[in-house]
């Protein structure tokens, strides 16, 4: 069975790119009953930090991509690197370079002038031990095919051909020991049954080199398929001057793990015209073949259509929640009263109906969840003119002996607006800026019934005179 693994640098957060690329490998694992394995590549010890290791947890937690089996930290690995690279030079796969630094600079200083290529040129190749002095520091590399060709037979590139002569003899072990990240990276995937490598297309160059090493250790080929990288939506490549890179953002700005699975799934792969592809259909539909050939567009309009579909698919209780959470990240952190909660479920179904993320969502709610009298925002305040104020105290009289549902206040009010020969939208308008402090909302009458009579009421009567 297929075992495919994510592979990432912890050097930073997660960004949307590393997403899609973590989904890719889970989604395939899930559609095939295969393994989806977690590998943190840790050897840069200068760049790699726990917050870095945890932003990646954290990110692949919120979208909800579990990994099976044991996290691999590829620098505990560095003994085995060690080992393969010791095996290489025994079998005379691999070789002592002493070539100091000062005479690697010359070299390439000369290749420059002369308008070559710049690569290391072999020298110790065929050298040992008895042509170096007494102790001096050395590396290990691999003594590549330096003829024929290396072809990468890519799932979603086709057949990727490097000549191997323009492949050089690259490092496997550094001078004070430690292993290159190619090596590190063939050992890893050959240690834990990888078979199938999903990646973006930045690594296709290091897929030639790390071919070359997995045929001189005689290692299974696995299947690559190296993914387009994500565009802004101006078309060059991703960057931060485009922003909102981190998965963490996206969540911030209220989006549902659901629609970015969705969302970047569509980023790089498709089925038909379908749009709207929840998790448990993708599981089912995805394969290596339809992954697109040409980089992949951000569009926020997509993503908050996909959003809003996702918000009115969710039950009432588990929108609360999202928003309780939501109220839980600021700073200072808000809870939701059980009171709070109750209204907020029974109002979610008309809150749902207009909002594009659960910041929209949470904001449109907000009268809900805290009580007392509402401050009129600009717009709301025009609309609680002096006649406006004196009608709803008029509207209020009416009232005392009226049931505190929907249906009986909205009668209430048509019967008051016809005997004052007024549009239901004359009373109906600033009742709203009173009760909400804003010019629009879910349906009002639905909301004076969500609120109780207790709480309407002393936000109404403040607006009256
Ligand atoms: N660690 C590499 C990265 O973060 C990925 C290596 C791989 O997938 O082979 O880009």
């Amino acid at each position: 069975t297929p075992v495919l693994r994510f592979a990432p640098s912890p050097t930073g957060m997660l960004h949307i790119g590393g997403a899609r690329t973590a989904l890719f490998n889970w989604l395939y694992a899930r559609h095939t009953g295969g393994k989806f394995l977690l590998r943190i590549e840790d050897t840069d010890r200068e760049r790699s930090t726990p917050e870095a290791v945890a932003a990646i947890l954290n990110g692949m937690k919120w979208l909800e991509l579990d990994h099976d089996g044991e996290i691999t930290y590829q620098f505990e690995r560095a003994p085995r690197h060690r080992e393969v690279a010791e095996l290489l030079l025994s079998q005379g796969r691999a070789y002592r370079c002493y070539a100091t630094p000062a005479e690697l600079d010359e070299m390439r200083a000369a290749q420059r002038a002369a308008g070559k290529p710049i690569r290391y040129d072999g020298r110790w190749r065929d050298k040992g031990p008895k042509d170096a002095p007494e102790g001096a520091p050395f590396v290990i590399r691999l003594k590549a095919q330096d003829s024929g060709e290396t072809i990468i037979r890519d799932i979603v590139q086709g057949d990727v051909r490097f000549a191997n002569e323009q492949l050089d003899d690259m490092i496997l072990l550094r001078s004070d020991g430690t292993p290159t990240y190619m090596l590190a990276v063939v050992v890893d995937d050959y240690d834990m049954g990888v078979t199938h490598i999903i990646r973006g297309d930045d690594h296709l160059n290091n897929a030639a080199r790390q071919m070359q090493l997995i045929k001189a250790l005689g290692w299974p080929e696995p299947v690559y398929g190296h993914v387009p990288l994500i565009h802004g939506p101006d078309g060059a490549k991703l960057s931060k001057r485009h922003g909102a890179l981190a998965v963490e953002a996206y969540r911030d700005m209220g989006y549902l793990p659901e629609t970015m699975r969705n969302y970047l799934l569509r980023l790089g792969w498709s089925h038909g015209n379908d749009e709207i592809i929840p998790t448990k259909q993708a599981v089912e539909w995805f394969n290596l073949e339809s992954i697109g050939k040409s980089p992949a567009r951000l569009d926020f309009k997509k993503l908050d259509n996909l959003n809003a579909h996702y918000l009115r698919e969710m039950a009432d209780t588990a929108l609360a929640d999202e928003i309780a959470a939501m109220l839980a990240r600021e700073t200072p952190p808000r809870t939701l009263s059980a009171l709070a909660r109750e209204r907020l479920v029974k109002a979610m179904p008309q809150l749902k109906e207009r909002a594009k993320t659960l910041v929209e969502l949470t904001s449109a709610a907000e009268f809900l969840f805290t009580d007392g009298v509402r401050t009129p925002d600009e717009a709301a305040a025009k609309l609680l003119n002096d006649d406006a104020k004196k009608n709803l105290g008029e509207f209020l009289t009416t009232l005392t002996d009226s049931a505190w549902t929907a249906h009986a206040l909205e009668d209430k009010a048509r019967a008051f607006a016809e005997a004052k020969g007024l549009k239901l939208g004359q009373v109906a308008q600033p009742l709203r800026a009173a009760l909400t402090g804003k010019t629009t909302s879910p349906p009002i009458f639905a909301m004076l019934e969500v609120l109780g009579r207790n709480e309407s009421l002393t936000r109404l009567s403040a607006h009256t005179i």
